[in-house]
């Protein structure tokens, strides 16, 4: 765990630690490696996800600094954006969203939840990165409030700790089972989970492989970066705050970027195939834009034979139940 001294501001939110657990079914059919999942879909906040761990640090900052409302953006089905609502409202704060696209007819899915959560919502059309956060925080200071700005998906390097946290709670658990891994596989995005995971490992000074499947076509943020470029920047503020001697670059990150499809939450064969056979073989729901098609890229580095029948892998479940529910036409 992160040392008192170096402690930065934390707000509890979430269930930790999230379960760690073998899938035996999923292992045998797959005939490979020893595959273990752990349970992020489980961490809390109307229905969980990885944006939890990020959350606590994000606004255990908000809290310290007086701010009284959240300001944050993403895609209409963000789980992101779910979960700090969710935040927002068991912490007495405001929350205002920059959604891309336009208001549907119907809001279902995450969205349904945002407005249950008590969300004020900003629809943002080609936007859905955040990139009209600034003119919301603008508004919002004029009418006398004290905004606190969470970047598209909670990913700086504050946000990055709930995962530095996160590696020290995994590798707890790992001792205790005497269970050693080979590998974490997981979807990566926005960045700021691969960087607090590469932080946690350096720290811990663990031997396993950080492999993130990238979810998204496009390059990270606003400017020309390439994700891994994007990931090593985080990782390398994140070391900064904890005063932490090492920098990355992204020659540090491994990152698989051919398994994006047709792009940002377009649902292929993939993640279909990937979401049937783990709901069968092991009864636990994905998600289809990010767990999805982060366990099809695993499926397929499994078949390609990346792991050896002696290895043990794990899979870092990130949650995006909510989003399931408005694709039920495309999973159909
Ligand atoms: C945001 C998200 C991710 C990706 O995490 P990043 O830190 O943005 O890379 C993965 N899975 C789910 C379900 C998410 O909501």
């Amino acid at each position: 765990m992160l040392t008192q001294k170096n402690a930065p501001a934390r707000h509890p939110l979430g269930f930790f630690p999230t379960p760690v657990m073998p899938l035996n079914r999923l292992t045998k059919r797959m005939n490979g490696p020893r595959i273990l999942m752990k349970r992020d879909d489980q961490t809390g906040l109307a229905s969980g996800g990885n944006k939890t761990r990020k959350l606590e640090f994000l606004i255990g900052e908000a809290l310290a600094t007086g701010c009284d409302t959240l300001v944050t953006g993403g895609a209409a089905q963000s789980n992101h954006c779910r979960q700090t609502v969710a935040a927002a409202a068991c912490c007495g704060l405001r929350c205002h969203l920059a959604l891309g696209g336009e208001p549907p007819t119907t809001a279902d899915g995450n969205l349904l939840l945002d407005n249950m959560l008590g969300a004020h919502i900003h629809w943002t059309g080609k936007f859905r990165k955040g990139e009209k956060i600034p003119d919301i925080v603008n508004e919002l200071e004029k009418q006398g409030h004290r905004p606190y700005v969470i970047p598209y998906g909670g990913s700086n390097p504050r946000g990055a700790l709930g995962f530095v946290d996160g590696v020290a709670e995994l590798i707890e658990q790992l001792r205790a089972d005497d269970i050693s891994i080979d590998a974490i596989v997981f979807a990566s995005s926005s960045g700021g989970t691969h960087a607090g995971l590469m932080v946690g490992k350096e720290i811990a000074a663990a031997n396993f492989e950080l492999i993130g499947i990238a979810i998204d076509k496009e390059e990270a943020g606003t400017g020309k970066k390439t994700l891994a470029e994007h990931i090593a920047e985080i990782a390398t503020g994140t070391a900064e705050l904890l005063h932490f001697p090492t920098t990355f670059t992204a020659a540090d990150v491994t990152l698989f970027d051919n398994y994006t499809g047709k792009g940002y939450g377009m649902v292929g064969k993939l993640e279909k195939n990937a979401l049937r056979l783990i709901a069968k073989t092991e009864g636990i729901l994905l998600d289809p834009v990010y767990t999805g098609r982060a366990m099809g890229g695993l499926l397929n580095l499994i078949d390609q034979g990346k792991f050896s029948a002696g290895e043990t892998v794990l899979f870092w479940h990130t949650g995006g139940l909510p989003a399931l529910f408005s694709y039920a036409q495309e999973l159909q």
